[in-house]
């Protein structure tokens, strides 16, 4: 693994610098064959030099490189970076240099994938490098940077540890049951110990749903029949705040039409308008791309007209949304009442009319109270950041529940003691404890080439 290797790790384009970073036992000799200045092999650690980049007699051009030697730089190994003027023809010229002098093209992610089996950051820290590196708004930079500085790992590490001694207590009184000043631990005993682990992990785990919202936004989809008033309360939700922002990032299926902040949290709205050209929404309930935005969407607003009865599709709009987060709209409340309220068995309903606005803040009220928006505000930002992560501690903690279960049950406690293992070693997959060789070639191919 460790021959050297390089690469751009600027944007290649025309700028005013770029850097090549070189990593690995050979950097140094490298750059030294192919600088004019100082010879960078007899210099200190983390300095600067000033001089130029030379093929054989031609120079190609002025640059400043910085020599950092291992271990303590960011691959933990020789490091060598070269500023050289940005542009793609100088930039391409350095680095091929450096290549043709014995160093290798870096695959993408690939320092960092150093930076991680070298020991120096844990699989938390390297993605969320890449996070940080993508990170596109405030809280998702901030929750990135918390989760680079470690406080991730430490909430990880911290409940492996309670774990552990949980763990080493049981396996005491099963390999020497004879010590008499060994505490017994029975299955009694373990219970408010577990419940109590099972319980930081729970908290950890919504804190970090929650966050996501924080970072993500929260993907709202717009539905109901033709005519309910779709787009009226869309444009509401959208004009009163004079925030309509149509560049968000989405999939290719999404048409977000726009974005209000309530609590500091993106609310990307998608209307069903956005699929209209494939006729309406209730006509192709059954087609795959309608059902997929319900499905995908973090809240729903369904929306019925008051003025109606309820017709069949509305109903079959109901019913497939039940196990969405669904708020009910009653739009035209301005209109006497035709809808029969006692089929309708949602607990979220709202009652709107968007010819004088009556019910559009009940509607965002509903919403920071659906997703704890006035709690979010006062988080620190420290988050399991991604699906890979949450879904581990939800892996862990549903292990937990089956601990919990078989306590209650009086399973012998030697088979209670593998479960609790388990969830333990499920938390150090999180922070790459333990790790499959696919896992990390999947995950660190996601980074961008000289990261
Ligand atoms: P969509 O097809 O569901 O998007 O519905 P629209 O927003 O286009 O509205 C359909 C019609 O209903 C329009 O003529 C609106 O002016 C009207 N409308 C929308 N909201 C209300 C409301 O709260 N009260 C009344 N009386 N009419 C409304």
């Amino acid at each position: 693994m460790n021959d050297t290797i390089a690469a751009i790790s600027t944007t290649l384009g025309v700028g005013a610098i770029s850097i090549i970073r070189v990593s690995g036992e050979n950097a140094i000799s490298i750059v030294n064959q192919i600088f004019k200045g100082k010879d960078l092999e007899t210099v200190d650690t983390h300095t600067i030099h000033y001089g130029h980049i030379i093929d054989q007699e031609e120079e190609i051009d002025e640059v400043l490189v910085s020599v950092m030697k291992a271990p303590k730089t960011f691959t933990t190994e020789d490091v060598v970076e070269i500023n050289c003027h940005g542009g793609i023809s100088t930039t391409n010229k350095v680095l091929e240099l450096v290549l043709n002098h014995g160093a290798r093209l870096a695959e993408p992610g690939e320092f960092t994938k150093r930076a991680f089996l070298n020991g120096r950051i844990d699989l938390t820290q390297a993605e969320s490098v890449m996070d940080l590196i993508n990170a596109k708004n405030e809280s998702k930079r901030k929750v990135a940077m918390k989760s680079l500085d470690g406080y991730v790992s430490n909430i990880i590490r911290n409940l492996r540890q309670e774990i552990l001694e949980l763990l080493a207590s049981i396996e005491v009184n099963i390999d020497y049951p004879e010590y008499e000043d060994i505490e017994v631990m029975t299955n009694d005993k373990i219970k408010p110990k577990m419940k109590e682990i099972k319980e930081k992990l729970k908290k950890i785990i919504t804190e970090s749903e929650n966050g996501k919202v924080l970072t993500n936004g929260i993907k709202t989809i717009i539905i109901g029949r033709p005519n309910v008033g779709k787009s009226s309360i869309l444009n509401r939700l959208l004009d009163e705040e004079k925030a309509i922002v149509t560049d968000i990032e989405g999939t290719t299926r999404d048409t977000v039409e726009g974005s209000i902040t309530i609590h500091g949290v993106a609310l990307n709205l998608m209307d069903t308008a956005g699929i209209r050209d494939t006729n309406d929404i209730v006509e192709k309930i059954g087609v795959e791309k309608s059902l997929n935005l319900i499905q995908e969407a973090d809240l729903v607003i369904l929306v019925l007209n008051n003025n109606e009865e309820l017709t069949k599709e509305d109903q079959k709009i109901l019913n497939y949304c039940q196990d969405k987060k669904t708020i009910v709209v009653i739009n035209k409340n301005d209109l006497e009442r035709k809808i029969n309220m006692e089929e309708i068995s949602y607990k979220n309903i709202i009652y709107t009319n968007t010819i004088d606005l009556n019910g559009i803040d009940s509607l965002k009220e509903k919403i920071v109270e659906l997703f704890n928006l006035n709690e979010l505000e006062q988080q620190d930002y420290t988050y399991l950041s991604n699906v890979r992560q949450i879904s581990l501690a939800k892996e862990s903690y549903s292990i937990l529940e089956e601990v919990e279960k078989g306590i209650e049950e009086e399973i012998p406690i030697d088979m209670i003691e593998i479960d609790i293992k388990r969830s333990w070693e499920k938390l150090g997959e999180i922070i790459g404890e333990t790790y499959t060789e696919e896992l990390i070639d999947q995950l660190f191919s996601q980074f961008c080439l000289g990261k």
